[in-house]
């Protein structure tokens, strides 16, 4: 007999011929603890998690998650389903349970003709940004390359494209899903568009993803873009700087700001290395030279300390930040929405950097608005449509000695700004502890639509390794 954890916390004795009957069905293939190719399934990006499931099936295609979600569903097994493996709140996998696992599922496929592209779960941003940046496509994602397209795309989804083209979700055309029911069904504006809605932003909730349509844009190849690095000493006229740019940079432009120690950049003398800088990095998707009088804008803050600004393909670009993300390091996040910042915001953050538990922790600052603010509320379940600024604290450390120290600092730091935020937060910067956030927080006004379409599509909670919502009459 294997032992599986189930949904409700207790056992389910499954027998070694069932395992098989499963296995031989697949296409892909089912791996347990002590096979090959196990510990590559069950580990995810954040180091934190360290999870054992009882069984994992790494799916080829649909027909497989057919079969694990029947089985799961069938024997009520607790069922964990990762994409990219990338959230921080680690949910993609699970102690005992069965793992799903749609990591080998990677297919992109652009019809330039139609301007779309078909992506399979398992495809990183990176697998997306090289196929279609072969045919000068693309639509807005995040900004780090490893990322996995799909629970991204479940939780809205955004990048350096978005101010002006929406969230990923803003161009999603359609979904194939499995539901709870082992149920293959499409869902676009037209067929299950009730499920469309909710899945455009309602993570895992509501059944497992097979494939996504998304509409494409031409972009670039090559993008204006790159990293302006500024002494800590000059927080305070980078900051009012970066206020007033933002309040009225056009949608083609987006610029983040960052807090953190500088990393032993090459553009940045060795001097630099291991203090406190402020970066601006910051992407333009129009015409040359308008973003070349607006990167110079970005100059004029301050004195910079280096700078790496120029052409590049996107991409590149799109990779910049991955060097500083790879996987294996501990990592503990917490993030506010913003409307406007002030100065108490910008106090808050550089007395927090004074005091970084790790050189590897940041504070920066993401701007939206422009195209993801022209979608009304509730055009989908993604509900923060008039959010301008998001916060993420991010800790990220190697030794799990310092667990508590760096964890308390992000704490306190996000509490010491949440009165200058919305208190409503992105579902996809959640960490695992934060299920009291995912009512009022995450969804807000389309909350309760959404825990009736739970009720409809998912009433067992079979997805309940997600933020969940709640099946509600
Ligand atoms: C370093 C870093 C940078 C990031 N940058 C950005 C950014 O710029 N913009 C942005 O919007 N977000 C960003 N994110 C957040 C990112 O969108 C989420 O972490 C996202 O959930 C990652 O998706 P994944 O498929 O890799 O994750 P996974 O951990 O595999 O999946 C997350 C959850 O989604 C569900 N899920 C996954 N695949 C499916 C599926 N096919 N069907 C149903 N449910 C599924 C599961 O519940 C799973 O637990 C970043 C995260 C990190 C760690």
């Amino acid at each position: 007999m294997i032992d599986f954890r189930t949904q409700q916390g207790g056992t389910a004795a499954i027998t070694p011929e069932r395992i098989d009957a499963l296995r031989t069905a697949l296409r892909g293939n089912l791996v347990l603890p002590d096979e090959p190719g196990y510990d590559a399934a069950r580990t995810l990006w954040n180091a934190m998690v360290d999870r054992r499931p009882a069984a994992v099936v790494r799916a080829a295609g649909a027909g497989d998650v057919i079969q694990a979600v029947k089985f799961a569903g069938e024997n009520r097994l607790l069922l964990a389903v990762r994409g990219g493996g990338h959230n921080i709140a680690g949910k993609a996998t699970c102690d005992g349970g069965l793992m799903l696992d749609l990591s080998a599922m990677k297919s992109v496929r652009v019809d330039p003709a139609l301007g779309t592209a078909r992506v399979e779960p398992g495809a990183l941003l990176s697998d997306f940004d090289r196929e279609t940046q072969a045919f000068g496509l693309s639509t807005p994602t995040g900004i780090n390359s490893t990322t996995g397209m799909a629970g991204l795309t479940l939780g809205g989804g955004f990048g350096w494209q978005s101010r002006k083209r929406g969230l990923t979700i803003d161009n999603l055309l359609g979904v194939d899903v499995v539901l709870a029911s082992g149920e293959f069904v499409q869902a676009s504006p037209t067929q299950n568009a009730d499920l469309f809605w909710a899945v455009r932003g309602g993570g895992g909730n509501f059944g497992v993803v097979t494939s996504f349509e998304y509409r494409l844009h031409k972009l670039g190849p090559e993008v204006l873009a790159g990293l302006i690095v500024y002494p800590i000493e000059q927080a305070r006229q980078v900051f009012e700087g970066y206020r007033a740019f933002t309040a009225s940079a056009p949608d083609e432009m987006t610029a983040w700001l960052v807090m953190r120690k500088a990393p032993p950049l090459p553009f940045l003398p060795a001097s630099v290395h291991g203090t406190e800088v402020v970066v601006l990095a910051f992407c333009w998707i129009g015409e040359a030279s308008q973003g070349n009088e607006l990167a110079a804008q970005l100059r004029r803050f301050g004195t910079a300390a280096g700078e790496h600004v120029g052409a590049m393909p996107f991409a590149a670009w799109q990779t910049a930040f991955d060097p500083l993300l790879e996987r294996g390091a501990r990592n503990y996040w917490k993030s506010h929405d913003f409307k406007t910042l002030n100065v108490d915001v910008e106090r808050i953050l550089c007395e927090a950097i004074g005091r970084l538990p790790t050189a590897e922790c940041e504070a920066f600052i993401g701007h939206l608005g422009g195209a993801v603010n022209r979608v009304p509320t509730d055009a989908t379940a993604y509900p923060h449509r008039d959010v301008e600024y998001v916060i993420n604290v991010h800790t990220r450390w190697r030794d799990s000695s310092d667990d508590a120290r760096c964890i308390d600092w992000a704490r306190q730091l996000f509490d010491a700004l949440a009165p200058h935020a919305t208190g409503g937060v992105y579902v996809n910067f959640m960490p695992e502890d934060e299920a009291q956030r995912v009512a009022a927080g995450a969804y807000g006004p389309n909350y309760a639509r959404l825990g009736a379409l739970k009720a409809k599509y998912d009433p067992a909670n079979l997805f309940c390794l997600n933020q969940n919502i709640r099946p509600q009459a």
